[in-house]
């Protein structure tokens, strides 16, 4: 086929229907921000804090640490942000609040968790937060990492309310989070599904070894499943409780053209990738109507491999054949 050039995002993820899709930027700094506002990310939809603490020997303050919040807010003024509360752990490790000689850091004290062992750390982090937003116009949103069940959702939305930041989440990347995603958006107004890791936990393969890239793969028909148990109790929760309770997707997932349309099909109303991958998504999305989309998605629900159900959705899509 004639291989065409990829056109720039024009800001606005839509599908050929008209059906908007917001499409985000994964960031974790201000200077990625500005490079996402620039490629005309429509929002920053998981901001990695933990970025801004790396090579740290102790805690930021909280000056320190609104600093560089603000600096992602201010290149999305009037717009959506969605901060991640510190995520160390594991890949991530972080000497102020990790214990290194974990046995199985994935499965250690992370994320979220790390409220437990050191108090405090997350309180000040959440201060951070609200100071740069009171300052700056950006609609701010917030979420934690590593959430494993409903209390710990109510926990986290308890705390933000504390220090007034109003709209709560959580990321749904453990698959505890995901079959119980329901009970968490009583809590909770919105989550966002972190496919990396819910795909590690999912198919009990860490994601971090090339050995078990095959079974580290979002198109494996357990990790749908996964995300079919999100959006079906995401609706009940939404019937329940008669509020909107918004499921979007920032892992590597994302990113991938084929996969989003699956995603979208199968009633994920957000994405959020890193900034290059954004025309390709947006080409493919404005490709097919929400009805073909779900078409899509429910034929690749019904595959048996991860090869299987990625050929069943690409063979659906021959745009994908002419975009270079
Ligand atoms: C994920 O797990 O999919 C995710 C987005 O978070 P991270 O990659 O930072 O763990
Ligand atoms: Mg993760």
């Amino acid at each position: 086929a004639n291989r065409k050039a990829i056109p720039e995002f024009d800001g606005a993820g839509v599908l050929a229907d008209g059906t908007g899709i917001p499409l985000y930027s994964n960031v974790g700094n201000g200077k990625a921000a500005l490079t996402a506002a620039e490629n005309r990310a429509q929002g920053i939809g998981l901001f990695r804090t933990e970025f801004a603490f790396l090579n740290r020997e102790e805690e930021p303050s909280v000056e320190e640490q609104k600093v560089e919040y603000k600096a992602v807010f201010d290149a999305f003024p009037g717009q959506h942000v969605v901060v991640r509360t510190l995520d160390a752990g594991a890949d991530k490790p972080l000497p102020f609040l990790t214990d290194a000689s974990e046995p199985n850091p994935a499965l250690g004290v992370r994320g979220y968790r790390t409220d437990w062992t050191t108090p405090g750390v997350l309180k000040r982090q959440l201060e951070a937060i609200s100071a740069a937003a009171k300052e700056s116009s950006a609609d701010v949103w917030v979420m934690a990492p590593m959430i494993s069940t409903a209390p710990e959702a109510k926990d986290f939305a308890v705390m933000l309310d504390e220090v007034g930041l109003d709209v709560h989440g959580v990321m749904v990347e453990t698959p505890s989070a995901a079959v119980t995603a329901e009970a968490i958006l009583q809590e909770v107004d919105f989550v966002s599904m972190g496919t990396n890791d819910l795909t590690q936990y999912t198919m009990a393969a860490d994601r971090l070894l090339g050995a078990l890239a095959e079974l580290n793969n979002p198109w494996q028909p357990a990790v749908l499943e996964m995300i079919r148990l999100t959006v079906e109790g995401a609706q009940r929760a939404e019937k329940s409780t008669g509020r909107e309770k918004t499921v979007s997707v920032c892992g590597e997932a994302a990113a991938d053209p084929a996969l989003a349309v699956v995603l979208v099909g199968m009633g994920v109303k957000a994405l959020s990738m890193n900034t290059r991958s954004l025309p390709a998504v947006a080409a493919v999305l404005k490709s097919v109507t929400l009805e073909q989309a779900q078409q899509i998605a429910s034929k690749a629900l019904g595959a048996r491999s991860a090869e299987e159900t990625k050929d069943v959705a690409r063979a659906e899509l021959p745009i994908l054949d002419d975009l270079g």
